[in-house]
């Protein structure tokens, strides 16, 4: 895999492929769809660097380990290192934001979190983060104000905003900072939406974000 961060124009952006940290739980409407506890902090995990590919390439889902979810999730890019940073330091340290999914082997995390094990062979699994072009944040009024969709197959599954998460993407950033060292060239999922499901060979996806830009792909 010969992943490379690029900008919304397609050229790419001069920085490192990081690892990507993800946050889980981060809106009120898909904790609920899952049954899950509302979290007193961030609830993190990552992806390492070789589960990053570009989403307009055909997806390729894991075969034989049961079903693999769409999250559709807010991306964001990583300029600048930021450890135990404030808030403002964060909102500073964004080259820009695009989309990701947060590919997730459903049956297989379900098992997982019922036996308290790790996840990451449900969700870190290589080619798990098909992200998007990034806009520059010198691009986006707001990051903490901003509405995403995916349509699969002409119909609406998940429709996001920023507005309505737990923790703001800056707030994130933070809390993060505290736990992993963020990196020029890392990424960042901000959480999902409700309307996780499952994806099957030939669905055809439509990644939306704001007035930034629609992008389209396929599952294999
Ligand atoms: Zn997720």
């Amino acid at each position: 895999m010969n992943y490379q961060h690029h900008d919304i124009g397609g050229c790419p952006i001069d920085l490192p492929v990081g690892k990507v940290v993800c946050v889980g739980r981060n809106y009120a409407d898909h904790i609920e769809e899952l049954n899950n506890e509302t979290p007193q902090q961030p609830l993190l995990f990552m992806k390492p660097s070789d589960a990053l590919c570009d989403v307009s390439q055909p997806i390729e889902i894991p075969v034989g380990l049961g079903t693999c979810h769409n999250e559709l999730e807010i991306a964001v890019l990583i300029a600048q290192t930021l450890k135990n940073a404030d808030v403002e330091s964060c909102e500073a340290a964004v080259w820009g934001v695009g989309l990701g999914l947060d590919l997730t082997l459903r049956d297989l995390q379900s098992q997982l979190k019922a036996k308290g094990l790790p996840w990451e062979r449900a969700k870190s699994f290589d080619q798990s983060c098909p992200v998007s072009r990034f806009v520059p944040s010198s691009s986006i009024e707001s990051i903490s104000n901003l509405s995403f969709s995916l349509t699969v197959n002409s119909e609406v599954r998940q429709v996001g905003d920023c507005t309505l998460m737990l923790w703001s993407i800056p707030e994130l950033l933070s809390a993060i900072s505290y736990v992993f060292t963020l990196r020029p060239g890392d990424v960042v999922l901000t959480g999902t939406p409700k309307g996780v499901g499952p994806l099957k060979s030939n669905d055809q996806l439509s990644l939306d974000l704001d007035n930034h830009f629609k992008t389209t792909t396929s599952v294999v």
